[in-house]
């Protein structure tokens, strides 16, 4: 029962109580009016105390479990990019193998990441950082799951989607920074990225495509990066 209701339904009752008392009915009513009226104060006073000693618990409570799950999500989230962490995309890539889901995992690496920041300062990277974060979740469709994983490192999950459809997003959001001017700090630069990717198709867990993701970034990044590489087993 809500806070709401418990003390309607507790000043309801005392209002009966008191009510039928004036009335000279009930359990309070003695030979002498004194007597009835201090048993009815202490019986007023008391359940107002019990009332709301009830409710300063039952917030008390209400407001550790919003704590606990702010602290959860907090833990599950990369600040910087606002998108999910390692360690809150790892058990949301398992529970889709659970779910039997169909899906792509894509694996995004911003490419001379180091030489942004050697030449444009630590900054400048963070705000790259940002800036590809937004792309991806503005490309991405909202059943895809979208995480930073590693410094300078992004992994889709890409649900449901159809074998056709899944270069062009990932083409969408590798063009749409190769071709913007990032200003930041005064400063104007250009960024590219790097994707592999895996289907679940071929039959392995998430784990797994994850991996094969990496090897096919791994191929696109010795193929000269910039570029999207499907990984073929
Ligand atoms: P490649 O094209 O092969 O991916 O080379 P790279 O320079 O991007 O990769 P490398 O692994 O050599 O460097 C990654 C750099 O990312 C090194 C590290 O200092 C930087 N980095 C990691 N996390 C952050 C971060 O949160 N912010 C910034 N600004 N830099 C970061
Ligand atoms: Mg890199
Ligand atoms: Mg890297």
């Amino acid at each position: 029962m809500s806070r709401f209701y418990l003390s309607i339904f507790s000043g309801l009752t005392m209002l009966f109580i008191i009510l039928a008392t004036a009335h000279g009915l009930g359990p309070f009513i003695h030979l002498t009016p004194e007597e009835t009226n201090t048993e009815m104060m202490a019986f007023v006073f008391s359940s107002t105390l019990t009332i709301f000693g009830v409710s300063l618990q039952r917030a008390q409570l209400h407001r550790t479990e919003q704590d606990k799950q702010t602290a959860e999500k907090q833990a599950s989230y990369d600040p910087l990019s606002g998108l999910l962490n390692r360690r809150g995309f790892m058990p949301t890539l398992a529970r889709l193998d659970n779910q039997g889901r169909r899906y792509c995992v894509a694996m995004l690496d911003i490419d001379n990441f180091k030489s942004i920041n050697d030449n444009h300062g630590h900054r400048v990277g963070d705000r790259v950082i940002q800036i590809l974060a937004q792309i991806i979740h503005n490309r991405c469709r909202s059943q895809d799951i979208t995480a930073r994983i590693g410094g300078e490192e992004f992994a889709l999950v890409l649900v449901d989607i159809a074998p056709d459809e899944v270069e062009p997003l990932l083409e969408a959001i590798r063009s749409t920074l190769a071709n913007m001017s990032i200003v930041a700090e005064q400063q104007t630069l250009y960024c590219t990225i790097s994707i592999g990717w895996a289907d679940s198709a071929s039959g392995h867990d998430g784990e797994t495509l994850l991996h094969h993701a990496d090897l096919a970034l791994y191929q696109a990044k010795s193929a000269g990066k910039n570029r999207i590489v499907a990984f073929s087993g």
